[in-house]
């Protein structure tokens, strides 16, 4: 985040009326409202912590069209067809993404270079072939020499001009615009709820305002409804992380490695590389440091004297059918347009969202790839059952089995899941005598949670929601923080 520039924008502190209203400052958001104000659109913006601080803020920010496995994994679940689609569309967001980064000449560290993707386990070569398949209906890749020591693989292809951008820039550059162009937007302006009167909206925002609207667009990265559409069944939460190191090697492009544990590299600026990757389903009990020092391990084979500077996590939002949704909310929310489910590859797919949702606002035709019903079940039976699975071990299981606990035995700045007068209680050890008691209840669905001592926060076992020790939302579909209890 160094490179955030405060706008300390206002906050809702009244009762306003707006034609339409955009939730979320994200990457996905922000663009909606950039198109929005192109084309002379009222609309209202809030969001609810600082624009561009989610997940947006601590993406790689490598822009392509090769989306890695994804290609394969629309082949296998909708066919070749829309794999073809998808990469159009992707072909689209892309150049419009750079169309808007030469046209309003945003300082965003843009640097064109080559994306290298390999695979060296013959499985995934199999996934590279696929890729590289959809990629050759405009020739956009070849097959190079695969001796570079950077990502040590069989077979790598090459997808030459693309781009990396430090996003934080990008986005900011996005707001300026949007300011300069008199735009209503709000920060610290969460919604609490949103009230369907006739087909308009009431939306409260910080249990106490009231916005007035005809339209919303849900850009707040996960569906925050429910049961409409059932998207909590739908859409899991993966969390990715990455780690920043300087050090004197310069890279000559991207690089994407399709083995497991997924990582990639790419240049951060002159002396500074970040490697990302040790991708898993939010809330499992993963060895969390493993994931950092697999990371840290492949940083070491490459340039033994590196230094690391900065780590850190972030999730990402995954349909089980590797579609994202963009469209109509569900048969009750016809008025609610929803953006989500980027898979990691957010920044061609808010373009196209953004273009989408203007479409659809001026009743112009859409691409109705990512229509949002659609029926997931049976695309991918295994994300499925694994979705079902963590939802009864988190709404039932993992409840039955939490015991009594001796609290000195908690390490200080460290938390554990504890039963305590018959109660099942998360307990965050501040300081030799100080305790932080929530409830285990994640404010989405209700699920338990799990501490992860690494980086010191509270995941929810079923739908991605992270909190912080004292228990404030850090990424939803929760919107309210945990119950703090005593
Ligand atoms: C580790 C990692 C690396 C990635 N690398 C790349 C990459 O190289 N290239 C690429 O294209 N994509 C990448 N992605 C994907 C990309 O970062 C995401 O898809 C994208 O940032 C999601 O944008 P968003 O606007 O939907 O979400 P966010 O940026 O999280 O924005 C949502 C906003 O909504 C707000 N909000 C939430 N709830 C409420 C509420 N109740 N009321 C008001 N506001 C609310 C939040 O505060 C937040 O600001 C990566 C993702 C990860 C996890």
């Amino acid at each position: 985040m160094k490179d955030y520039d405060d706008k300390n924008l206002p906050s809702i502190n009244k009762n306003i009326n707006t034609p339409i209203l955009i939730i979320g400052g994200g990457i996905a958001g922000l663009m909606c409202a950039y198109n929005l104000k192109k084309n002379n659109l009222d609309f209202t913006l809030v969001d609810s912590k600082k624009l561009a601080s989610g997940v947006s803020a601590n993406t790689t920010a490598q822009i392509t069209y090769a989306h890695t496995n994804l290609y394969d994994d629309i082949i296998k679940k909708h066919g070749k067809e829309k794999a073809l689609r998808y990469l159009d569309s992707q072909l689209d967001g892309f150049n419009i993404m750079k169309g808007i980064i030469k046209e309003e000449n945003i300082n965003c560290d843009y640097k064109e270079e080559s994306t290298i993707i390999g695979a060296y386990l013959q499985k995934n070569m199999k996934i590279l072939d696929n890729l590289q398949n959809i990629l050759n209906k405009y020739n956009l890749s070849k097959v190079i020499n695969s001796d570079n020591n950077i990502i040590f693989n069989k077979k790598n292809i090459e997808v030459e001009k693309q781009f990396i951008i430090n996003p934080i820039k990008y986005m900011m550059g996005i707001i300026d615009i949007l300011i300069d162009n008199n735009c209503k937007l709000y920060e610290n302006s969460k919604v609490t709820k949103i009230n369907k009167v006739n087909n308009k909206y009431e939306v409260i925002i910080n249990n106490k305002y009231k916005i007035n609207t005809n339209k919303i667009i849900m850009a707040c990265h996960y569906p925050i409804i429910n049961p409409d559409n059932l998207y909590f069944t739908k859409i899991f939460q993966s969390k990715s992380y990455a780690v920043a190191f300087k050090s004197k090697l310069k890279l000559d492009a991207n690089y994407l490695s399709l083995d497991e544990p997924y990582y990639y590299f790419r240049t951060y600026d002159n002396n500074t590389l970040i490697i990302g990757g040790s991708d898993h389903y939010t809330g499992i009990s993963n060895d969390i440091n493993k994931c950092y020092d697999d990371l840290i391990s492949k940083i070491y084979r490459i340039d033994k004297d590196a230094k690391i500077v900065s780590k850190w996590f972030t999730e990402d939002c995954m349909p089980i059918d590797s579609l994202p949704y963009v469209g109509t909310y569900s048969n009750n929310h016809k008025n609610i347009i929803l953006i989500t489910g980027f898979q990691k590859w957010g920044f061609t797919n808010s373009h196209i969202a953004a273009k989408n949702v203007t479409n659809m606002l001026l009743n112009r035709a859409y691409d109705d790839l990512y229509k949002t019903h659609r029926f997931t079940l049976f695309r991918d039976l295994k994300s499925t059952f694994r979705m079902i699975a963590h939802s009864i071990d988190g709404l039932v299981l993992s409840k039955l089995c939490i015991k009594n606990e001796d609290l000195s035995t908690i390490k200080i700045d460290s938390g554990k899941v504890v039963r305590l007068n018959n109660k099942n209680i998360l307990v965050y050890r501040e300081s030799k005598d100080n305790y932080i008691f929530l409830k285990n209840k994640c404010t989405h669905l209700g699920c338990s949670l799990i501490w992860n001592d690494v980086d010191k926060v509270w995941e929810s076992k079923c739908h991605g929601s992270i909190f912080d020790k004292y228990g404030k939302v850090i990424y939803g579909p929760a919107i309210n923080d945990l119950e703090e209890l005593f």
